[in-house]
C-alpha cells in the first residue's frame, strides 16, 4: 500500500509534468477531501486505502485533463459559505465577493435593514445566498434561466438555510421583469466576455458555461438590455449594482447616465482592478 507523502508526491509531480499552475495548492484539496483530512500530510507514513488512492488518483487525473479543481470537488467556498458547483455552473470568484460587499455597504449606509433585492443571472446562487445570509431580515429573490444552473441554485439555498425566492426565468424577458417591482437593490453579474476573449479562454475557463460568460461581441450586451428593463423594477431611489469585466467600466458607466442613473460610483476588487459599480434610480 502506498503512504500519503508517497502518493502526495506522485500526484503533485504527475501535475507539474502537465503543467498545472498551482499543483500543490490543488493535489493538497484533493488529499484532504478524499481523506477528510485538514492536514493529510501530518502523517505523511500513513497508508492510504486502495479505494481512496484509486479516488484521488482519478481525481488528479481529472485535474491534468483540465478540468477545474471545483468541479471536481463539487463544493467552493464564496464569503465564507459552501456552494455546491459542477459542469453546467459558474464557479463562484472571489472578485464578485466584492459585489456583495458593495451591496450589504449600500444597506448598511442607508440603514435599509429589511431590502427587497433581485439577483439576475444567479447561477450557483452565491450572491443571492450570501445576501440572504448576511441581510438576514431582506427579501431576496433569485432569477436562473439555465436548466443545467437551477438544481445547484436550488442545492444551494437548501445547503444554506437562505430563504431565497426564485424565479425560473430569462432576465431579458419583459414578463420576468414585471413580476417583481418595488425593488430596492437589483444586483448581478452577468456574462460580460467578449467574442474575443471566448475564443482565447484558459482551458478551465473553457469548461464552464458559455452561457455565463458570453456578453455578445463587445461583452455589453446584458447591460444594454438589463439596464432600461429592470429599472422599472425598482423604487424610486433603488440602486443597480453590477460586476463587470476588467476595463468596462467606462462604457458600463456611460450605459446607466444613458438610462438616467445617478450616484454612478464603482468600486475595485481585492486585485485593484475596477470591478463593480453602484447606481441609484432616481
Ligand atoms: N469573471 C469571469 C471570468 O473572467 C466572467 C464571469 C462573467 O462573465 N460574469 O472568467
Amino acid at each position: 500500500m502506498v503512504s500519503r507523502g508517497e502518493l502526495y508526491r506522485a500526484c503533485q509531480a504527475a501535475m507539474e509534468q502537465a503543467d498545472i499552475p498551482d499543483a500543490a495548492f490543488d493535489t493538497m484539496c484533493i488529499f484532504q477531501d478524499c481523506l477528510g483530512d485538514r492536514n493529510p500530510l501530518f502523517s505523511p507514513l500513513e497508508a492510504v486505502p486502495e479505494e481512496t488512492e484509486g479516488l484521488i488518483r482519478s481525481m488528479t487525473e481529472r485535474r491534468i485533463s483540465g478540468e477545474p479543481l471545483q468541479y471536481i470537488l463539487g463544493e467552493w467556498e464564496f464569503y465564507g459559505y459552501p456552494f455546491r458547483v459542477g459542469a453546467g455552473v459558474l464557479i463562484p470568484r472571489p472578485d464578485t465577493e466584492t459585489l456583495v460587499d458593495a451591496v450589504i455597504r449600500i444597506c448598511r449606509s442607508n440603514g435599509i435593514t429589511a431590502p427587497r433585492i433581485a439577483d439576475l443571472c444567479s447561477g450557483s446562487g452565491c450572491i443571492a445566498v450570501t445576501l440572504k445570509k448576511e441581510l438576514p431580515l431582506a427579501d431576496v429573490t433569485a432569477v436562473e434561466l439555465s436548466e443545467e444552473a437551477l438544481p445547484y441554485l436550488r442545492q444551494n439555498i437548501a445547503l444554506n438555510g437562505a430563504d431565497v425566492h426564485l424565479i425560473e426565468g430569462d432576465v431579458l424577458a419583459e414578463d420576468t421583469a414585471e413580476k417583481l417591482s418595488g425593488l430596492d437593490i437589483v444586483v448581478s453579474n452577468p456574462p460580460y466576455l467578449t467574442a474575443e476573449e471566448m475564443a482565447d479562454l484558459q482551458t478551465e475557463v473553457a469548461r464552464e458555461p458559455a452561457m455565463a460568460l458570453y456578453g455578445g461581441e463587445d461583452g455589453l450586451g446584458f447591460y444594454r438590455e438589463l439596464t432600461p428593463l429592470w429599472k422599472r423594477s425598482l423604487k424610486a431611489g433603488g440602486w443597480l449594482c453590477y460586476e463587470f469585466g476588467m476595463g468596462q467600466h467606462e462604457e458600463v458607466g456611460k450605459i446607466l447616465a444613458g438610462n438616467g442613473f445617478e450616484n454612478i460610483s464603482f468600486t475595485r476588487d481585492l486585485g485593484g482592478v475596477i470591478r463593480t459599480v453602484s447606481a441609484v434610480r432616481p
